[in-house]
């Protein structure tokens, strides 16, 4: 663990568009917002879902989709409190989920985040920064300033607030949030609701440990816990499960095609090793060609 900057807050425990239809584009997203418990809100816009937790005297924020959009996020949360934003955790680099940060980033407000992120989120904007698209200030203030390695609590009256890395699932720094009386937990991109997954094995991630970070998201949670997922609707425990059974349902296919010395480009044009989950699950941001090509290299490489 390490700390970057000292705030108040909780307790913490350690253990290519034009701009003009971009500008349209931005106008038409409209930021809703799902009640999950007591205390818990999901907002969805564009990006990865954001959670919010309203504590007694404080606002946990768990991901901010992207910098254009943060005026909106703002808004929204104000429509539900006027409390101050303490934390501002991140549960991995991807700028759809750390695109607001700075914007964020007040001196109220304290970015969490697993050691990785802070590594990864510095790479990415030391490029912009040396490209003077941000300013040193801008930059400095996209980092997380409190990082850990596996695990991190947080307490706010009777909510204990508990964020726990997986390694190696969708990057190489992902981290999930479960607030235990409100029963209700944050998957980050470790979880694609309703839609083949996401891995990204250039920035860590792995099929395996994408598969075992769901399993232990079940070992945590129970029938009733609402799940926030990084993208699509709030799950449930069963959703979950049936989740975690089509992905070891597709690794073992594409694993009986390794073994049968079937080829990247034969894999990938062969429709029949995800036929059962095509419909359901492929018509979202990765298609089934998408899937089969990352199972192939993930498993390939292990
Ligand atoms: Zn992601």
């Amino acid at each position: 663990m390490a700390f970057y900057k000292t705030k108040v807050g909780f307790f913490i425990f350690i253990s290519s568009f034009c701009v003009s239809l971009l500008s349209a584009q931005e106008e038409e997203v409209v930021i809703s917002i799902d009640k999950l418990s007591s205390d818990v809100y999901m907002l969805t816009g564009q990006g990865g879902n954001i959670g919010i937790y309203i504590g007694q005297k404080h606002v946990f924020m768990i991901d901010d989709q992207f910098d254009r959009l943060s005026d909106k996020i703002k808004a929204a949360i104000a429509s539900l409190t006027n409390k101050p934003i303490a934390f501002l955790f991140n549960t991995h680099m991807h700028g759809d989920h750390t695109g607001g940060n700075a914007n964020f980033n007040t001196d109220l407000t304290t970015l969490v985040a697993h050691d990785n992120v802070r590594k990864r989120v510095m790479a990415g904007q030391q490029k912009k920064l040396d490209d003077k698209k941000i300013t040193l200030a801008y930059y400095n203030n996209m980092l997380p300033e409190v990082t850990f390695s596996e695990d991190i609590s947080f307490y706010d009256d009777d909510e204990t607030i508990m964020a726990f890395h997986v390694h190696n699932a969708h990057t190489d720094g992902d981290a999930m949030v479960y607030f235990v009386n409100n029963d209700v937990i944050h998957m980050g991109d470790t979880y694609f609701a309703g839609r083949y997954p996401y891995i990204d094995l250039k920035s860590g991630g792995s099929l395996q440990g994408f598969i075992d970070a769901h399993k232990k998201a079940l070992m945590v949670i129970s029938e009733e816990t609402k799940i926030i997922p990084g993208h699509g609707r709030p799950s449930s425990k069963k959703e979950l499960e049936s989740y975690v059974g089509m992905l070891e349902d597709l690794k073992s296919n594409i694993m009986a095609a390794i073994v049968a010395g079937k080829s990247l480009e034969e894999v990938k044009s062969d429709n029949s090793i995800s036929a059962a989950y095509d419909n359901s699950h492929g018509s979202g941001f990765i298609k089934p060609e998408v899937m089969r090509e990352t199972f192939y290299r993930s498993l390939k490489s292990q």
